[in-house]
């Protein structure tokens, strides 16, 4: 289970610092999708750069299953984050000379584990990728790509997925199968938190989130 605490982050702007994220509480259970709704600039990116663990907030804290990310030394968090974290965003950021497969299977390469290419083939098929297995990313469709890049995630099946816009380049058909995935994913015990400006896609989620439009949050004149 993933925990956000009351947490805070900031950014210098000039000589001033503006809040990307206001006090903030969420939690995602096991077996459970959740979508944070809300418009350009709320902090959604902010927020699940923080719940991975890859940007520390300036206060408040972040535990999966108890542990506290952001307590961790860089090495611990790493590991950790390998075994527990998957990442999709919204351009994909899959390897340019790497074949699918061996996109799939980068994290595989970085840690070395036996049963990487066979999970590797199977979740191929299972996305649909089985006759692009050899091509490179150029020779992808955008579904291709994130239904890869998905893949790639959900390797050695992390507790939870971390998810940023993944349909921003979808057509509907393929944001549908996409989000079909996820919630096959929850179906099986992981966590997925998906951020999204599209009330639609939220729409889909077991549960909402919503963070604000910063320019209320502005002080009144
Ligand atoms: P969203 O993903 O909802 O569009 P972001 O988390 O990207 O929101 O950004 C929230 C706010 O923080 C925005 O005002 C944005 O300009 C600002 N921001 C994001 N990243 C940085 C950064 N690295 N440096 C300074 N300001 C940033
Ligand atoms: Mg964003």
């Amino acid at each position: 289970m993933l925990v956000l605490k009351r947490v805070v982050k900031t950014y210098p702007k000039g000589s001033r610092r503006i809040t990307a994220l206001a006090p903030i509480d969420l939690t995602v259970s096991a077996g459970e999708f959740v979508a944070v709704e809300g418009p350009s600039g709320s902090g959604k990116t902010t927020c699940l750069l923080i719940a991975g663990g890859l940007l520390d907030p300036d206060s408040g804290r972040v535990l999966l299953d108890g542990h506290d990310l952001h307590a961790m030394t860089r090495n611990q968090l790493a590991a950790f984050r390998s075994q527990n974290i998957g990442f999709v965003f919204q351009q994909y950021h899959l390897i340019p000379y790497l074949s699918v497969l061996e996109n799939i299977l980068a994290p595989e390469a970085a840690r070395g584990r036996a049963d990487g290419q066979a999970r590797g083939r199977a979740l191929a098929g299972q996305f649909g990728l089985d006759h692009r297995l050899d091509h490179t990313p150029a020779e992808l469709s955008s579904g291709e790509k994130q239904r890869t890049a998905l893949a790639r995630a959900l390797l050695f099946q992390p507790k939870i997925l971390l998810a940023d816009e993944i349909t921003g380049n979808l057509d509907h058909v393929n944001a549908q199968i996409v989000l079909g995935y996820l919630r096959e994913y929850v179906k099986t015990g992981g966590s997925v938190l998906l951020v999204t400006h599209d009330r639609e896609i939220a729409s889909q989620a077991d549960r909402v989130e919503y963070l604000p439009d910063p320019r209320e949050l502005e002080a009144p004149r």
